[in-house]
């Protein structure tokens, strides 16, 4: 069994612990101790990293990339590629979420699920969400309920764009409807069945999930609605409706359009600052999302697309510009995340917690990566690429 000891490392669970030793074995975490003696271990090979200096936070989980590539609103050509491993490993992230997004037309979800399986293979942690922009939405097994019951990955639904020019415009009765039936798959199959939304730049862009909340027994953290910090007035409305439910904010389009988005890390400190509970707050990047760049006319001009980095660079702007926490910045791409979506061994540094470890030096440069155990990153060196990388 592969055996790994972090000896000295400041440790961020998220929550502070102080200078620690942590074991691994396997796959798993067993051990964060104040010392940890690998001489009494000696007939077991050991492979021990020097922590000191260092930091040691839970690998990132990006619970929103399109996984299998996006895109396509400027025609054919503007299709977006699928995320490649070194996507995840550049920015720390060892748990990724894949969804299908605009194109429910002509992209599949057995191609996004196929996509997944690859990503574990390959030695990270990979889950999706059923389903698509549109509504009624595309499902594997004929109900989004039956697929979350019975398919491992798939652990919600999303993203099921609202108050968007391209959504479906869902009624609030085929709204109540969907999310009803992802939340029995969810308890059938043990799994959160979760809705992740795309919210769009409608005004008063939370008004279908409160009329379907009003006009059944859901909740509102039935809902998980990302790019929250999209215009000034989402944001706005997402103060009031953050205290009652979940806000996720999106990372890899900033700066794409800094007149009208609002700096994601600067967004974590507002939220904060307007009451919003910090265990509400989450970051994801929407990678491998095209990002259109149009003139004053309207022309499509270029196209750019986003990467899962962007989440470990707000992370890091969250401290070092915004003068929150480490553990603060960290609970939003980790802990939070992990409790939102009932990802249960995810996101924490604890006995019995899978072994996803960033450990960073004093730049928040990338030294190591640990993900289910297995060194992918030691000494700044990369020792895992995807297949075809
Ligand atoms: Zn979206």
């Amino acid at each position: 069994m592969n055996m790994l000891l972090i000896k000295n490392a400041e440790v961020h669970s998220p929550v502070f612990l102080g200078i620690k030793d942590i074991l691994i074995a396997g796959e798993k975490i067993i051990a964060v101790e104040n010392e940890i003696d690998a001489r009494a271990l000696k007939s077991i090979e050991i492979i021990t990293i020097d922590g000191t200096g260092k930091r040691v936070i839970p690998g990132l989980i990006d619970a929103h990339v399109h996984v299998a590539g996006a895109g396509g609103e400027g025609g054919p050509a503007t299709r977006t590629p699928e995320m490649q491993l070194s996507h995840m490993l550049d920015g720390g992230i060892t748990t990724v979420v894949g969804c299908l997004g605009t194109d429910g037309f002509t992209r599949s979800l057995e191609a996004v699920l196929m996509k997944v399986k690859s990503l574990k293979a390959q030695g990270v942690s990979a889950y999706m969400y059923t389903g698509s922009y549109q509504v009624p939405t595309p499902t594997l097994l004929g109900d989004v309920g039956r697929d979350i019951a019975l398919i491992e990955e798939v652990i919600g639904i999303g993203e099921i764009a609202i108050s968007d020019h391209r959504s479906s415009c869902p009624s609030t009765a085929e709204l109540i409807r969907l999310v009803e039936h992802a939340r029995v798959g969810g308890m059938l199959g043990g799994k959160a069945g979760i809705a992740n939304m795309h919210m769009g730049d409608a005004r008063d862009p939370f008004r279908p999930i409160y009329d379907a909340v009003e006009n059944s027994e859901l909740k509102l953290t039935q809902f998980f609605p990302t790019h929250c910090n999209r215009n000034p007035y989402i944001f706005e409305d997402a103060k009031a409706y953050g205290k009652k439910g979940y806000v996720d904010l999106t990372a890899s389009s900033y700066p794409y359009d800094p007149e009208n988005e609002i700096k994601p890390s600067k967004a974590i400190v507002e939220l904060l600052s307007a009451g919003v509970p910090l265990e509400h707050i989450t970051l994801t990047s929407d990678g491998n999302g095209s990002l259109p760049n149009f003139d004053r006319e309207g022309r499509l001009i270029s196209m750019d697309m986003g990467l899962p980095k962007s989440i470990m660079s707000v992370m890091i702007d969250t401290v070092t510009e915004e003068n929150l926490p480490l553990e603060t910045a960290v609970a939003v791409v980790t802990s939070n995340v992990a409790s939102i979506l009932r990802l249960r061994d995810k996101g924490r540094i604890e006995p019995g917690k899978d072994a996803d470890i960033v450990i960073l030096d004093k730049d928040y440069a990338i030294s190591d990566l640990i993900s289910r155990g297995q060194m992918m990153t030691r000494n700044y060196e990369r020792l895992k690429k995807g297949t075809y990388e």
